[in-house]
Protein backbone atom coordinates (compact mmCIF):
# COMPACT_ATOMS: atom_id res chain seq x y z
CA UNK A 1 0.00 0.00 0.00
CA UNK A 2 1.65 3.30 -0.88
CA UNK A 3 1.98 5.66 1.30
CA UNK A 4 0.71 9.21 1.09
CA UNK A 5 2.45 12.61 1.51
CA UNK A 6 0.95 15.71 0.74
CA UNK A 7 3.43 18.24 0.72
CA UNK A 8 2.06 21.31 2.26
CA UNK A 9 2.58 24.89 3.48
CA UNK A 10 0.27 27.76 3.12
CA UNK A 11 3.06 30.12 2.82
CA UNK A 12 4.31 31.02 -0.61
CA UNK A 13 7.35 30.11 -2.37
CA UNK A 14 9.07 27.44 0.12
CA UNK A 15 9.84 25.21 -1.73
CA UNK A 16 6.68 22.74 -1.53
CA UNK A 17 7.11 22.06 -5.58
CA UNK A 18 10.85 21.33 -5.79
CA UNK A 19 10.38 19.18 -3.13
CA UNK A 20 7.56 17.08 -4.64
CA UNK A 21 9.09 16.58 -7.42
CA UNK A 22 12.75 16.12 -6.58
CA UNK A 23 11.68 13.51 -3.76
CA UNK A 24 9.39 12.14 -6.16
CA UNK A 25 12.39 11.86 -8.53
CA UNK A 26 14.62 10.40 -6.01
CA UNK A 27 12.38 7.89 -4.54
CA UNK A 28 11.73 6.81 -8.11
CA UNK A 29 15.73 6.23 -8.62
CA UNK A 30 15.23 4.45 -5.48
CA UNK A 31 13.44 1.50 -7.31
CA UNK A 32 10.43 3.00 -5.31
CA UNK A 33 7.11 3.09 -7.54
CA UNK A 34 6.15 6.94 -7.38
CA UNK A 35 2.90 8.87 -8.37
CA UNK A 36 2.67 12.73 -8.17
CA UNK A 37 -0.12 14.31 -7.95
CA UNK A 38 -0.12 18.17 -9.06
CA UNK A 39 -2.77 19.83 -6.97
CA UNK A 40 -2.21 23.27 -7.65
CA UNK A 41 -3.65 25.06 -10.19
CA UNK A 42 -0.09 27.19 -10.94
CA UNK A 43 0.57 23.82 -12.36
CA UNK A 44 4.43 23.87 -11.74
CA UNK A 45 4.87 20.20 -10.48
CA UNK A 46 3.69 19.50 -13.95
CA UNK A 47 5.76 22.02 -16.19
CA UNK A 48 9.08 20.90 -13.90
CA UNK A 49 8.88 17.72 -15.31
CA UNK A 50 8.68 19.15 -18.61
CA UNK A 51 5.50 19.21 -19.96
CA UNK A 52 4.38 22.75 -21.36
CA UNK A 53 0.68 23.97 -21.43
CA UNK A 54 -1.88 21.83 -23.72
CA UNK A 55 -5.24 21.93 -23.44
CA UNK A 56 -6.09 18.71 -24.68
CA UNK A 57 -4.27 16.79 -21.45
CA UNK A 58 -6.18 15.72 -19.15
CA UNK A 59 -5.91 16.69 -15.56
CA UNK A 60 -6.69 16.16 -11.86
CA UNK A 61 -9.60 17.88 -12.76
CA UNK A 62 -10.96 15.19 -14.56
CA UNK A 63 -10.22 12.66 -12.10
CA UNK A 64 -11.99 14.37 -9.43
CA UNK A 65 -14.41 16.38 -10.56
CA UNK A 66 -15.93 14.68 -12.92
CA UNK A 67 -15.05 11.26 -11.94
CA UNK A 68 -13.11 9.60 -15.01
CA UNK A 69 -10.83 6.38 -14.82
CA UNK A 70 -7.31 7.80 -13.79
CA UNK A 71 -5.93 5.56 -15.99
CA UNK A 72 -7.19 8.01 -18.45
CA UNK A 73 -5.59 10.70 -16.34
CA UNK A 74 -2.35 9.33 -15.01
CA UNK A 75 0.78 10.12 -17.74
CA UNK A 76 4.32 8.70 -17.80
CA UNK A 77 6.66 11.08 -15.77
CA UNK A 78 9.23 10.49 -18.51
CA UNK A 79 11.56 8.95 -15.19
CA UNK A 80 11.42 5.05 -14.65
CA UNK A 81 8.92 4.50 -11.76
CA UNK A 82 7.49 7.90 -11.62
CA UNK A 83 3.74 8.78 -12.79
CA UNK A 84 1.95 11.89 -13.00
CA UNK A 85 -1.33 13.07 -12.95
CA UNK A 86 -0.95 16.77 -14.23
CA UNK A 87 -2.40 20.04 -13.40
CA UNK A 88 -3.60 22.78 -15.17
CA UNK A 89 -4.97 25.85 -14.82
CA UNK A 90 -8.77 24.58 -14.73
CA UNK A 91 -8.08 23.50 -11.74
CA UNK A 92 -9.25 26.48 -9.86
CA UNK A 93 -12.55 25.87 -11.22
CA UNK A 94 -12.21 22.58 -9.20
CA UNK A 95 -12.36 24.49 -5.89
CA UNK A 96 -14.97 26.25 -7.00
CA UNK A 97 -17.19 23.27 -7.84
CA UNK A 98 -16.11 21.20 -4.94
CA UNK A 99 -18.09 23.67 -2.77
CA UNK A 100 -21.42 22.63 -3.40
CA UNK A 101 -20.48 18.53 -3.90
CA UNK A 102 -21.18 16.24 -1.60
CA UNK A 103 -18.49 14.84 0.46
CA UNK A 104 -16.74 17.43 -0.54
CA UNK A 105 -13.40 17.11 1.73
CA UNK A 106 -12.89 13.31 0.63
CA UNK A 107 -13.36 13.72 -3.65
CA UNK A 108 -9.45 13.29 -3.73
CA UNK A 109 -9.53 10.90 -1.40
CA UNK A 110 -11.86 8.76 -3.31
CA UNK A 111 -10.06 9.41 -6.69
CA UNK A 112 -6.91 7.64 -5.56
CA UNK A 113 -8.16 4.92 -3.74
CA UNK A 114 -8.04 2.26 -5.82
CA UNK A 115 -4.53 3.59 -6.71
CA UNK A 116 -3.06 2.78 -3.52
CA UNK A 117 -1.74 -0.60 -4.12
CA UNK A 118 0.27 0.36 -7.35
CA UNK A 119 2.28 2.38 -5.97
CA UNK A 120 4.76 2.77 -2.95
CA UNK A 121 4.62 6.47 -2.72
CA UNK A 122 2.27 8.99 -3.86
CA UNK A 123 3.04 12.34 -2.93
CA UNK A 124 0.67 15.79 -3.24
CA UNK A 125 1.69 18.89 -4.59
CA UNK A 126 -0.43 21.42 -2.89
CA UNK A 127 -1.22 25.23 -3.44
CA UNK A 128 -0.09 27.81 -1.32
CA UNK A 129 -3.28 27.76 0.74
CA UNK A 130 -5.35 26.18 2.72
CA UNK A 131 -8.28 26.21 0.39
CA UNK A 132 -10.28 23.12 -0.44
CA UNK A 133 -7.62 21.45 -2.75
CA UNK A 134 -5.28 21.51 -0.24
CA UNK A 135 -7.81 20.20 2.87
CA UNK A 136 -8.72 17.63 -0.27
CA UNK A 137 -5.03 16.76 -0.23
CA UNK A 138 -4.51 16.71 3.69
CA UNK A 139 -7.80 14.11 4.08
CA UNK A 140 -6.42 11.97 1.21
CA UNK A 141 -3.05 11.90 2.99
CA UNK A 142 -1.21 9.53 5.57
CA UNK A 143 0.91 12.14 6.31
CA UNK A 144 1.96 15.84 5.48
CA UNK A 145 5.40 17.50 4.99
CA UNK A 146 6.12 20.69 5.42
CA UNK A 147 9.35 22.32 3.57
CA UNK A 148 10.08 25.51 5.62
CA UNK A 149 12.29 28.23 4.21
CA UNK A 150 15.08 29.10 6.86
CA UNK A 151 14.03 32.70 7.11
CA UNK A 152 13.00 34.96 10.48
CA UNK A 153 9.88 34.13 12.04
CA UNK A 154 9.69 30.49 10.55
CA UNK A 155 9.17 29.28 13.83
CA UNK A 156 6.18 31.09 14.16
CA UNK A 157 4.64 30.36 10.68
CA UNK A 158 5.74 26.35 11.44
CA UNK A 159 3.59 26.68 14.85
CA UNK A 160 0.61 27.82 13.28
CA UNK A 161 0.39 25.48 10.38
CA UNK A 162 0.74 22.70 13.24
CA UNK A 163 -1.96 24.08 15.35
CA UNK A 164 -3.98 23.92 11.93
CA UNK A 165 -3.18 20.53 11.14
CA UNK A 166 -4.19 19.58 14.66
CA UNK A 167 -7.92 21.42 13.78
CA UNK A 168 -7.73 19.27 10.83
CA UNK A 169 -7.05 16.34 12.33
CA UNK A 170 -9.84 16.26 14.28
CA UNK A 171 -12.39 17.04 11.95
CA UNK A 172 -11.25 15.56 8.47
CA UNK A 173 -8.84 13.11 8.62
CA UNK A 174 -7.54 11.87 12.47
CA UNK A 175 -4.80 9.89 11.34
CA UNK A 176 -3.25 12.27 9.66
CA UNK A 177 0.77 12.50 10.80
CA UNK A 178 3.47 14.36 10.20
CA UNK A 179 6.00 13.29 8.05
CA UNK A 180 8.50 15.67 9.14
CA UNK A 181 9.53 19.41 8.82
CA UNK A 182 11.97 20.24 5.70
CA UNK A 183 14.42 22.99 6.18
CA UNK A 184 14.71 24.57 2.89
CA UNK A 185 16.59 27.29 1.04
CA UNK A 186 19.30 26.58 3.95
CA UNK A 187 22.12 29.17 3.40
CA UNK A 188 25.04 27.62 5.84
CA UNK A 189 26.37 31.55 5.61
CA UNK A 190 24.61 33.10 7.16
CA UNK A 191 24.02 33.52 11.13
CA UNK A 192 20.06 33.90 10.25
CA UNK A 193 19.99 29.92 8.31
CA UNK A 194 21.92 28.48 10.99
CA UNK A 195 19.61 30.51 14.00
CA UNK A 196 16.48 29.24 12.32
CA UNK A 197 17.46 26.23 11.86
CA UNK A 198 18.38 25.20 14.96
CA UNK A 199 15.57 27.07 16.91
CA UNK A 200 13.26 24.77 14.64
CA UNK A 201 14.82 21.58 15.96
CA UNK A 202 15.27 22.18 19.44
CA UNK A 203 10.96 23.16 19.49
CA UNK A 204 10.22 20.75 17.02
CA UNK A 205 12.90 18.07 17.69
CA UNK A 206 12.57 14.96 15.84
CA UNK A 207 10.08 16.11 13.62
CA UNK A 208 12.61 17.76 11.41
CA UNK A 209 14.21 15.95 9.03
CA UNK A 210 17.83 15.15 9.17
CA UNK A 211 18.53 16.17 5.75
CA UNK A 212 18.53 19.71 4.81
CA UNK A 213 18.02 21.66 1.65
CA UNK A 214 20.48 23.94 0.67
CA UNK A 215 19.90 27.01 -1.52
CA UNK A 216 21.43 25.81 -4.66
CA UNK A 217 20.56 27.24 -8.08
CA UNK A 218 20.64 24.26 -9.90
CA UNK A 219 17.73 23.25 -8.14
CA UNK A 220 16.30 26.92 -9.76
CA UNK A 221 17.37 25.95 -12.80
CA UNK A 222 16.04 22.52 -13.26
CA UNK A 223 12.65 23.29 -14.00
CA UNK A 224 12.99 25.45 -16.74
CA UNK A 225 14.92 22.60 -18.29
CA UNK A 226 11.53 20.09 -17.65
CA UNK A 227 13.59 18.11 -15.19
CA UNK A 228 14.16 16.87 -11.55
CA UNK A 229 17.90 17.57 -10.05
CA UNK A 230 19.27 14.64 -10.46
CA UNK A 231 18.86 14.95 -14.41
CA UNK A 232 19.95 18.11 -14.37
CA UNK A 233 23.31 17.49 -11.85
CA UNK A 234 23.47 14.63 -10.24
CA UNK A 235 26.24 16.25 -8.49
CA UNK A 236 25.14 19.21 -7.20
CA UNK A 237 23.98 19.84 -3.62
CA UNK A 238 20.62 19.71 -4.99
CA UNK A 239 20.97 16.49 -6.02
CA UNK A 240 22.74 15.49 -3.01
CA UNK A 241 20.32 16.60 -0.76
CA UNK A 242 17.02 15.15 -1.88
CA UNK A 243 18.66 11.96 -2.47
CA UNK A 244 19.28 11.87 1.30
CA UNK A 245 15.86 13.14 2.24
CA UNK A 246 14.39 10.28 -0.05
CA UNK A 247 16.58 8.24 2.08
CA UNK A 248 15.22 8.95 4.99
CA UNK A 249 11.65 9.20 3.90
CA UNK A 250 12.25 5.21 3.10
CA UNK A 251 14.07 4.31 6.27
CA UNK A 252 11.09 5.68 8.49
CA UNK A 253 8.60 4.20 6.49
CA UNK A 254 10.66 0.42 6.76
CA UNK A 255 10.94 1.58 10.54
CA UNK A 256 7.06 2.18 10.67
CA UNK A 257 6.23 -1.04 9.26
CA UNK A 258 8.84 -2.51 11.42
CA UNK A 259 6.98 -1.52 14.51
CA UNK A 260 3.18 -1.62 13.07
CA UNK A 261 2.56 1.81 14.62
CA UNK A 262 2.51 5.60 14.17
CA UNK A 263 1.80 7.80 16.99
CA UNK A 264 0.11 10.75 15.43
CA UNK A 265 0.08 13.78 17.62
CA UNK A 266 3.68 14.50 18.13
CA UNK A 267 6.44 12.48 16.30
CA UNK A 268 5.10 10.51 14.04
CA UNK A 269 8.79 9.30 13.54
CA UNK A 270 9.81 5.95 14.54
CA UNK A 271 11.54 5.64 18.33
CA UNK A 272 14.34 4.75 16.16
CA UNK A 273 14.50 7.78 14.20
CA UNK A 274 14.27 9.80 17.20
CA UNK A 275 17.36 8.55 18.44
CA UNK A 276 19.48 8.95 15.44
CA UNK A 277 18.47 12.74 15.48
CA UNK A 278 18.98 13.02 19.24
CA UNK A 279 22.27 11.57 18.37
CA UNK A 280 22.79 13.38 15.62
CA UNK A 281 21.54 17.02 16.79
CA UNK A 282 23.82 17.12 20.19
CA UNK A 283 26.77 17.48 18.15
CA UNK A 284 24.77 19.16 15.45
CA UNK A 285 22.38 21.63 17.26
CA UNK A 286 24.71 24.79 17.72
CA UNK A 287 25.77 24.84 14.08
CA UNK A 288 26.95 21.61 12.73
CA UNK A 289 23.04 20.74 11.78
CA UNK A 290 23.63 22.92 9.03
CA UNK A 291 25.91 20.27 7.14
CA UNK A 292 22.65 20.53 4.91
CA UNK A 293 23.11 16.54 3.62
CA UNK A 294 26.03 16.43 5.50
CA UNK A 295 27.21 12.51 6.68
CA UNK A 296 24.55 12.26 9.68
CA UNK A 297 22.12 10.91 7.16
CA UNK A 298 24.06 8.57 5.93
CA UNK A 299 24.81 7.05 8.65
CA UNK A 300 21.00 5.87 8.77
CA UNK A 301 21.95 3.44 5.58
P1 LIG B 1 4.21 28.01 -4.33
O1 LIG B 1 3.75 28.30 -2.95
O2 LIG B 1 4.07 29.17 -5.27
O3 LIG B 1 3.60 26.75 -4.89
P2 LIG B 1 6.47 26.47 -3.61
O4 LIG B 1 6.33 26.42 -2.13
O5 LIG B 1 6.01 25.30 -4.38
O6 LIG B 1 5.80 27.78 -4.20
P3 LIG B 1 8.86 26.31 -5.14
O7 LIG B 1 8.13 26.63 -6.40
O8 LIG B 1 9.34 24.94 -4.95
O9 LIG B 1 8.01 26.78 -3.89
O10 LIG B 1 10.11 27.28 -4.96
C1 LIG B 1 9.97 28.68 -5.10
C2 LIG B 1 11.15 29.21 -5.95
O11 LIG B 1 12.36 28.97 -5.28
C3 LIG B 1 11.27 28.50 -7.28
O12 LIG B 1 11.73 29.41 -8.23
C4 LIG B 1 12.31 27.43 -7.03
O13 LIG B 1 13.03 27.09 -8.21
C5 LIG B 1 13.21 28.11 -6.02
N1 LIG B 1 13.81 27.15 -5.07
C6 LIG B 1 13.15 26.22 -4.34
N2 LIG B 1 13.99 25.56 -3.54
C7 LIG B 1 15.23 26.08 -3.78
C8 LIG B 1 16.53 25.81 -3.27
N3 LIG B 1 16.73 24.88 -2.32
N4 LIG B 1 17.57 26.53 -3.74
C9 LIG B 1 17.36 27.50 -4.67
N5 LIG B 1 16.18 27.79 -5.19
C10 LIG B 1 15.11 27.10 -4.76
MG1 LIG C 1 4.36 25.12 -5.68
Amino acid sequence: MARVIAIANQKGGVGKTTTAVNLGASLASSEKRVLLIDSDPQANATSALGFTRDPARRTLYQAMILGEATERVIIDGQIDRLELIPSDKNLVGAAIELVTMDSREYRLKQTIQPLRDKYDFILIDCPPSLDILTVNALAAADSVLVPVQCEFLALEGVSELLDTLARLRRAINPSLAIEGILLTMYDDRTTLSKQVAADLRSFFGAQVFESVIPRNVRLAEAPSHGMPVIFYDIHSRGAESYIQLAKEVIVNAEKRLGSGTERVDQGARAPAASAAAAGAGSSGSDGGSGSSSGGSGAGAE
